[in-house]
């Protein structure tokens, strides 16, 4: 028995399943408007959930139930819960996900919302009075409460142990204080022609929807021009949001906008307590937060007065995420500008293709700048055949390096391979040492005596012979930065050798600790992986290196040129940033066994927009994106017939629904974890047939029996193979 004229909550529950759930209303009480949190039965389980809308039921009235209890009435506002629906749509995910992307952790538990001011810290009388003597650590917390309150989250993000601050505490020399934190005013330095070109350019249209890139060369000072923008927006009472890639979000930038702002910025990124994700979360929503600075998940966040959006290093593959809802994080913050009518600045060194054709189809408008702000020329470019070395430095890169330390100059060398050695082989055989879960080497991580799976994280110890032959002569091919960082010992022996990968910088403030010492210190090598390459300024560099650019020249991988050049320029980047007439001319070194390669040849130009303009123009050739979409269907089982069986069941769907699916072909990496990978490409003659297509026909592919088999997801504009 229907009863169509009874109006239901449709909400939003985190169960793996791609539809809303329709609700009563509590007894004796009206549906809780749209956006408010609720408690409902589920099977056996009571879950949170967010309601997305009012409407209709098929459901039969007996059959359905009514929500436990309102949480909170109207917590999320139209324009999230909007931009939420937008993008399950788009990127083809479960609308339940609205509980994960627009929900801080603590909300997703069935407690209600207490509102708590964030604590900050201030010194009280004693404490202005003592002196720490000589512990070093609770003098600096002092020395920084001396200019007024701080949050506890910016000491903490800034080196001061939780520990130091509760000895304080207990001396009696620092409170507790809900005073907001004022931050005190630096002004920045004089903006060049070229930034008050763009500062002004932008600024025009501060107040509407348009799409700003910002393509400055590495050292240009991008960041100045954000925060010119931002001052005008904070200046009219709006707010302002800047999303950057996990591995840029350091203190020094979070310092640096509160300094020139003159508020404090607000932080939001996964690592963070869920205590201090609530506090960022509220204060956006309340408007407290006048700046917010986070990773790809907070453009999510509820925000008061949103009036500008700023996604630094806007290229960077971290903003799109690879599991669950699969939503690229500068796509989203563009449609959500475009949404709220306000301007949005997308910044790199070295743009993405997706919007370098942007501006060429006249969707966004480019702003350049070539100059660095210091005035220091580019460094010199060469690059080195590295064929007939064996642990990864060759004789000519190891002078040049003497040469510059010798100089009093620091070196920086990029390896993005973690280890020891990523392969160990047997001499006598050939033998490999293989994951037997991926199809993939086990990485040799000497100083543990370890054979590591960077895939799966399988680990075992190297064995003493060869399994397959028993030869006893195992060696370690290639070098990974623990090699590195021992060659480099044995022939520098008087030169600190930092090493920067995730094995050594474990801890959360290891590496802005060395940077900070790399800084004021003498010549030094600095040996390190992705880490190393993104935005540091290190004055003293006036040598860096690619130490291996080869497995990039043949990768199957349609993006892996593209993403070899954005290392290669910001590695480049490095070097030689400050204008110093006591330096030796700055240097860059490409180390390759290909040194032939076309694709060298076009990268040594040194012009990174050119050689992304002719990577374009062969995408467009192959009708690959961003000149056409692509949707890629993923299965992956234990057993790959079940993966290559709903592959096709599920190709059938969408052909059927006029797409065009090629497939499954195996993924580039075609086993990982245990689990065999394929996948099918989808694609249509425009971006809006692909995604009605799609969006349409992917939720019957839940009803496939095949599909209880296998792992399976939809992903529309991939970023991996
Ligand atoms: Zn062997
Ligand atoms: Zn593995």
């Amino acid at each position: 028995m229907n009863t169509p004229s009874v109006r239901v909550a449709q909400v939003a529950l985190p169960v793996p399943l791609p539809q809303a759930f329709d609700y009563l209303p509590p007894s004796e009480q009206a549906l809780p408007p749209v956006g408010s949190r609720v408690l409902v039965p589920f099977g056996r389980r009571q879950l949170v959930g967010v309601v997305l809308n009012h409407g209709p039921t098929t459901t039969p009235l007996k059959k359905l139930k009514a929500i436990d209890k309102v949480l909170d009435e109207a917590l999320l506002g139209e324009d999230v819960l909007a931009l939420h629906a937008w993008a399950s749509r788009y990127y083809a995910y479960p609308v339940g996900e609205a509980v994960e992307l627009l929900l801080p952790p603590a909300l997703r538990r069935a407690k209600p919302f207490r509102s708590a001011l964030p604590k900050a810290y201030q010194l009280t009388q004693a404490g202005r009075d003592a002196d720490a003597g000589r512990a070093h650590a609770q003098r600096r917390c002092l020395e920084w409460l001396a200019a007024g309150p701080v949050a506890r989250e910016a000491l903490i993000e800034g080196g001061v142990q939780p520990a130091t601050i509760k000895t304080l505490v207990d001396k009696g020399w620092v409170e507790q204080t809900e005073r907001c934190p004022v931050v005190k005013l630096t002004p920045g330095p004089t903006l060049n022609v070229e930034q008050r070109g763009a500062v002004e350019a932008i600024a025009k249209g501060i107040d509407r929807f348009g799409v700003h890139l910002l393509a400055g060369t590495t050292g240009s000072g991008k960041t100045e021009v954000y925060l010119q923008l931002a001052k005008q927006v904070l200046d009219n009472q709006g707010q302002v949001l800047i999303m950057a890639p996990e591995i840029g979000l350091s203190p020094q930038l979070i310092r640096r906008v509160e300094a020139r702002l003159g508020v404090r910025a607000f932080v939001y990124h996964s690592e963070m307590s869920a205590s201090e994700r609530l506090a960022c979360w509220q204060a956006a929503r309340s408007g407290q937060a006048a700046v917010v600075i986070g990773t790809r998940s907070a453009v999510f966040l509820s925000f008061h007065a949103l009036g500008l959006i700023v996604v630094d290093e806007e290229h960077d593959a971290s903003f799109k995420q690879i599991d669950g809802a699969r939503y690229h994080g500068r796509d989203l913050a563009v449609w959500r500008a475009k949404h709220l009518n306000v301007p949005i600045v997308l910044g790199s060194a070295t743009p993405s293709l997706e919007s370098l054709n942007n501006v060429n189809e006249g969707r966004y408008q480019q702003h350049t700048l070539t100059q660095r702000a210091s005035d220091a020329p580019q460094p010199r470019w060469c690059i080195i055949d590295q064929r007939g070395e064996h642990e990864g430095l060759s004789d000519e890169l190891l002078v040049k390096i003497e040469h510059h330390l010798s100089q009093g100059q620091q070196v920086l060398l990029y390896r993005n391979r973690r280890g020891f050695a990523p392969v160990m082989m047997c001499q006598a055989c050939g033998w490999q040492a293989d994951c037997h879960r991926c199809s993939a080497h086990m990485t040799l991580h000497q100083s543990q005596s370890r054979l590591q799976c960077h895939h799966c994280g399988h680990q075992t110890a190297p064995p003493p012979r060869c399994p397959s032959c028993q030869d006893p002569n195992l060696i370690p091919l290639g070098a990974g930065t623990e090699r590195l960082e021992s060659v480099l010992g044995e022939r520098f022996p008087d030169h600190p050798i930092h090493r920067v990968d995730r094995d050594v910088m474990t801890g959360r403030h290891d590496f802005e600790a060395l940077l900070a010492q790399v800084k004021t210190g003498g010549p030094c090598i600095l040996v390190g992986t992705q880490m190393l390459a993104k935005g540091h300024h290190l004055p003293k560099v006036t040598l860096a290196a690619v130490l291996d650019v080869d497995q990039a020249l043949f990768s199957s991988d349609f993006r892996a040129p593209e993403r070899l050049g954005q290392a290669v320029f910001q590695v480049a980047g490095r070097a030689g940033r400050v204008v110093d007439a006591a330096q030796p001319r700055a240097e860059f070194v490409l180390q390759t066994r290909h040194p032939e390669h076309p694709l060298l040849a076009q990268l040594q130009q040194g012009d990174y927009i050119g050689f992304a303009k002719a990577l374009l123009t062969e995408r467009v050739q192959a009708g690959l994106p961003p000149a056409q979409a692509l949707v890629l269907l993923r299965a992956e089982a234990h057993q790959s017939e079940a993966a290559v069986t709903f592959l096709q069941l599920a190709g059938q769907c969408l052909a059927e629904a006029g797409l065009d699916v090629q497939g499954p072909i195996p993924a580039i990496m075609a086993k990982r974890g245990g689990y065999w990978r394929y996948q099918s490409w989808v694609q249509a003659p425009t971006r809006a047939q692909l995604i009605d297509g799609v969006s349409q026909h992917w939720t019957a592919l839940y009803a496939l029996p095949a599909a209880k088999t296998v792992r399976w997801h939809v992903d529309v504009d991939p970023t991996e193979l």
